[in-house]
């Protein structure tokens, strides 16, 4: 799975209030109704995310995003606020369509266990100059709750990219990173997993997904 690894523990987000915070709230986790300094002393706190994570059918998931331009401290703040919501949501990626913008950056971290959280990177206006083999994976979506999705990727990418000053990197990325940084670029294209499979495959993929959506609006009203 790319957006949503299976070997990535549950602790945080399984308690993890599923309210977004606005932008620039403490960090880490200080949820509405812990006052922030108890929340930077707790020794786990719960880690909430900034920003709200678009789903299927939202239009701006379908977009083609345009490339950055400007290297600014909006950019990072961007960038910083996609990372925490990417921890929050336990994705392994997530790109700025996802959330609502739609511009050629994603964010990753595809590392798991103790090395998760250490070192998290962004791309910018990515660029795969090179591919090598297959790899059959199980992808999940953090836009696409509940599906996942039997794709192809190529088992190893060279990606021309730009860092978050707007320097060229060249990423050679293999296994996991690879296959989450193509799906982290597919939404960049305004693909979707469900673009992956035949014809029929997507209908019927749609129409599950929607109607089981629409179950859950259901029991969420009545819950009210
Ligand atoms: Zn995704």
């Amino acid at each position: 799975m790319a957006d949503h690894p299976e070997g990535v523990e549950k602790e945080a987000a399984a308690e993890a209030p599923k309210v977004p915070e606005p932008a620039g709230a403490a960090a880490a986790g200080a949820g509405a109704a812990v006052p922030q300094e108890a929340a930077a002393e707790a020794p786990k706190p719960v880690v909430v995310p900034r920003l709200k994570v678009r789903e299927f059918p939202d239009p701006v998931l379908r977009e083609k995003a345009v490339p950055v331009t400007v290297f600014d401290d909006a950019l990072k703040t961007l960038v910083a606020d996609m990372i925490q919501t990417m921890y929050a949501e336990e994705g392994v990626g997530l790109a700025a369509p996802q959330v609502g913008v739609s511009i050629r950056l994603a964010v990753l971290d595809t590392s798991a266990g103790e090395e998760r959280g250490k070192s998290p990177f962004v791309i910018i206006n990515p660029e795969i100059l090179s591919r090598e083999g297959e790899l059959p994976w199980t992808e999940g979506c953090l836009s696409l709750p509940g599906i996942e999705v039997e794709t192809q990727r190529s088992r190893k990418i060279t990606v021309r990219s730009l860092d978050i000053d707007g320097h060229e990197v060249t990423i050679e990325a293999e296994g996991l990173a690879s296959v989450a940084i193509q799906h982290e670029i597919d939404h960049l294209e305004g693909v979707l997993l469900f673009d992956h499979l035949s014809a029929l495959k997507k209908r019927l993929a749609i129409r599950n997904y929607s109607r089981e959506r629409k179950a859950e609006r259901l029991a969420a009203r009545e819950e009210e």
